[in-house]
């Protein structure tokens, strides 16, 4: 394909939401390969945001010269406005200014803050039209259905990100709805896939970020380890394919290299490979329906030789069941997971909460709050969304006496 077949691609303004994270900055990454490619108009920076990282966002600006960055934290404004008062480009700040930039007129919008802080600007993204690539599991998990609503009634293209995701969206046949059996989505099964149960509760917060594949944020990292990330990524993929609890699945692969199964009913199953990088997933969202060129790693399989899989462990892991049995109960259960557990693991991060009291957390909030209807709006979903948060806060301030 020569560069004049990619124009249009190559022309598409992009804002990045969370340009300082793992994903944000594998963005400009990518970014920074395409433009070394093809001409360093490629893919111009409408605006980039992130919380508290004021150097690097700073940096970035002088770099891409966005029209506009916004920081979320207000505290750190006038830091920010002093290092590029020669700039020219627009400073904004808060949770309303990064709303703001997710609406404005990028062509594409990378959604790649951590958290259910994504939800308002991930809506607000939709809300706006264009392409989506979505990053942040956690506002899809949060509020499923507004996130549909908002899907059917915007002209939005969603362009998932997160690797199974991206995968199951390259290997899917959205025409054959009917021939789709299964879903498998991979786990490598995190840091502690070995571990005993014993080891595992005296985990410290960097044995739990350190994953054996992927580098990614703390969080994710932390999810990732407990498996909780893959019963999130199971809720995700349910909202974003609309397929019901049983035609999805889970399976260990510790080396990371099939990132979705997708069964048909003729007995055909397709599956997406590539090298556990980031890169690849946020090229495919770029460039969609086209491809461009990614720095990524290319796959060797006679170097890597094996491609094992086992079954989920549950019993060892009891976060992924727990987000099953939230799956498949609806309502607010997802709202309450995704909220509880994010205190739960901002609480493990800060060493006040053990890595086996997570689950616990979590599934005491979850069972506090059973039997409520989703939240209809952005607003409801907040407020289950805070109740949960204060119940998971008062269980991690009880197990830290
Ligand atoms: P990260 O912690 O590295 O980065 C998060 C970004 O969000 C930062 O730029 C930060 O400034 C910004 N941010 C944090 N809190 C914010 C707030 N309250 N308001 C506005 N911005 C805020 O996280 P990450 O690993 O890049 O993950 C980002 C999202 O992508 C998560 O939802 C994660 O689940 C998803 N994801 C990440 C990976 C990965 O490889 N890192 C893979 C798949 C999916
Ligand atoms: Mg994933």
């Amino acid at each position: 394909m020569t560069p004049h077949d990619l124009d249009d691609v190559l022309s598409r303004r992009v804002t990045v939401l969370g340009s300082t994270g793992s994903v944000g900055t594998s963005t400009l990454s990518v970014i920074d390969h395409a433009r070394e490619h093809f001409g360093p108009e490629a893919f111009p920076i409408e605006a980039l945001t992130a919380q508290s990282n004021v150097e690097m966002l700073a940096e970035q600006a002088r770099k891409y010269c966005p029209a506009r960055i916004v920081i979320g934290d207000h505290s750190r404004y006038q830091q920010l406005r002093e290092l590029l008062s020669d700039t020219g480009i627009e400073v904004g700040a808060g949770t309303e200014g990064v709303i703001e930039a997710a609406g404005g007129k990028a062509d594409v919008t990378m959604v790649a803050i951590v958290g259910a802080a994504g939800l308002a600007p991930a809506l607000e993204a939709v809300k706006r039209g264009g392409f989506v690539a979505l990053a942040n599991k956690e506002c899809v998990v949060a509020a499923g259905q507004v996130f549909r609503d908002a899907m059917q009634r915007s002209r939005a293209t969603i362009l998932p990100v997160d690797s199974e995701h991206n995968a199951a969206f390259q290997v899917l046949d959205f025409a054959q709805g009917h021939a789709i059996e299964c879903v498998t989505l991979t786990a490598s099964g995190g840091p502690f896939r070995a571990w005993t149960a014993e080891r595992m509760a005296r985990a410290t917060p960097e044995q739990a970020v350190a994953h054996p594949n992927w580098s990614m944020g703390a969080k994710i990292s932390v999810d990732s380890a407990t498996l909780m990330n893959k019963g999130l990524e199971l809720i995700e993929a349910h909202h974003l394919f609309g397929l019901p609890a049983e035609r999805l699945d889970v399976v260990v692969h510790p080396q990371s290299i099939v990132h979705c199964l997708v069964y048909y009913a003729d007995g055909s199953t397709l599956a997406h490979m590539s090298a556990p990088d980031m890169r690849t997933p946020i090229a495919v969202a770029l460039g969609w329906p086209k491809r461009i060129a990614s720095p990524s790693q290319r796959l060797d399989l006679v170097a890597l030789a094996d491609l094992s899989f086992e079954a989920a462990d549950r019993q060892k892991f009891p976060c992924l069941a727990l987000a099953e049995n939230c799956l498949r109960a609806g309502g607010a259960a997802p709202t309450v997971l995704n909220a509880a557990n994010e205190v739960a693991v901002r609480a493990f991060l800060s060493r006040r909460l053990g890595f086996s009291d997570i689950c616990g957390v979590v599934e005491e909030a979850v069972e506090r709050l059973n039997n409520q209807p989703a939240g209809a709006d952005l607003e409801a979903v907040v407020a289950i969304d805070t109740e949960a948060r204060e119940i998971a806060d008062a269980a991690v301030l009880r197990l830290a006496a």
